[in-house]
């Protein structure tokens, strides 16, 4: 199937000698997997062509936000649209009160939103906040949970910082890291020691809406609501980050399917349609102390910038019901290939779910935390996902990362992945560690 790898390993050695590490984001690397990362020139509906020709069925769809699979024609005619009628203004612009009305109608503890242009600007706005709202200076956050690359938020992270295996990041100072406390994920006995041990010193709690950082790990039932009920009842707030959840998994988003009200939210990827748009939004008492109506400080020159708006609300108008339903029968059917290809090789496996977000744990337990993902088999990953590679389909290059289907995929991208699978569960059956 593959038609070599020529091109990638010459614009690969080509960006080394330009970009550090020759990637502009390090799990695009290959670092954990090995072997040559693709240059990427065209995306189609659920496929992906590299600079060499060959075809991937995409199961990354950009880390998340092409949930209606590449060059989606509407949200290519809506970049067009907006292009054409001038780039940036720094100016009010009508599109963006359309976005954010858009997000505030479908997730209703969000009254008021802000713009930004990346996930982590927004928890790293929305951690400001929360310590502007409530005068406290700690925030909890859970091992395993990524929040972007906000210097207080990398301590035990997922996503890169998981599959490159780092403990935090060096250039994070002591004074950065002090006020983060970090918790294992699902165990709110901890959490609620935590406040004990901290009184009137937390802000806030964020977690992920529902991890997806170390793999899909959904929170155990009662987990969210019980955050909730704890930061409240010590006078913090729970911001729920949904960048990766966030109108993926439901028109709502995690709280689509849970209904646990955080006070905060952040939102990424989805609502970006493709292009660097993200927001945080919440409660209209918080975000009344934002500049410049309140003191908090934050800002943004291209922050809901007309083209990122535009192709953003034309991704969520087009995700109706339909686009929901074909996600979530996507994940399951992706899913059972999985369990059903590892099992016939006799590779213990726990094929996990957190709404749509799907991934694959080597072993037999359940992962419910950090712990429980790293002590997974992951040294099996590397092997199933270059006989993936090899067979035409794109996983995620890294066994700490939840898998995104996209509504595009047809019987045909399916069928492609069920000839991938047997030997690649081969592969993870002869993986030696
Ligand atoms: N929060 C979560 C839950 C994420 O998954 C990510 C990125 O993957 C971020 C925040 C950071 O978003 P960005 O990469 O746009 O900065």
């Amino acid at each position: 199937m593959s038609t070599g790898t020529e091109q990638s390993k010459a614009w690969f050695d080509r960006a080394k000698a330009a970009i550090p590490g020759g990637v502009n984001s390090p799990v695009r690397a290959f670092n954990s997997v090995g072997g040559t990362p693709r240059f990427m020139v065209r995306g189609e509906g659920p496929h992906l062509w590299d600079a060499d020709g060959n075809r991937y069925v995409d199961l990354v769809s950009s880390w998340g936000p092409m949930i209606l699979g590449h060059a989606h024609p509407a949200v290519v005619e809506a970049a067009r649209e907006a292009a054409t009628s001038g780039l940036s203004f720094g100016t009010p612009t009508i599109g963006e009160v359309e976005l954010a009305e858009e997000i505030i109608g479908r997730v209703e503890p969000v009254e008021r939103v802000r713009l930004v242009n990346s996930g982590t600007e927004a928890t790293m706005s929305a951690i400001r906040l929360a310590r502007g709202f409530t005068g406290r200076a700690k925030i909890v956050k859970f091992a395993g949970c990524y929040h972007g690359h906000v210097d207080a938020l990398l301590a035990q992270a997922g996503s890169g910082v998981a599959t490159l295996g780092l403990p935090t990041s060096p250039g994070v100072t002591g004074a950065q890291a002090a006020d983060t406390i970090v918790l294992p994920y699902n165990d709110l006995d901890v959490v609620r020691q935590s406040f004990v041990d901290n009184p009137d010193a937390i802000a806030a709690v964020i977690t992920e809406a529902a991890a997806g950082n170390m793999g899909a790990v959904a929170p155990d039932e009662g987990f969210n609501a019980g955050l909730l009920e704890i930061a409240h009842e010590h006078g913090a707030l729970l911001v729920m980050d949904e960048v990766m959840t966030g109108f993926r998994v439901s028109r709502a988003g995690w709280f689509g399917l849970e209904g646990v009200a955080g006070d905060l939210y952040t939102f990424g990827k989805v609502m970006s349609g493709g292009l660097p748009a993200a927001a945080f939004g919440g409660r209209a008492d918080i975000m009344a102390k934002l500049a410049p109506g309140g003191p908090v400080y934050q800002a943004g020159t291209l922050s809901g910038n007309p083209v990122a708006v535009a192709t953003g609300l034309a991704t969520l108008r087009a995700a109706d019901q339909a686009v929901y339903a074909a996600l979530d029968a996507n994940a399951k059917r992706l899913g059972n290939l999985f369990r059903l290809a590892l099992s016939e090789a006799g590779v213990a496996n726990s094929v996990q779910y957190a709404g749509n977000l799907v991934s694959v744990f080597f072993g037999e337990p359940t992962v419910r935390d950090y712990a429980g993902a790293q002590a997974s088999e992951t040294w099996r990953f590397p092997p199933f996902f270059h006989a993936l590679l090899d067979g035409g389909v794109y996983a995620p290059p890294s066994a700490y990362e939840a898998w995104f289907v996209n509504a595009a995929m047809d019987d045909e991208a399916f069928s492609v992945i069920e000839a991938a699978l047997p030997a690649a569960a081969q592969a993870a059956a002869g993986a030696v560690q």
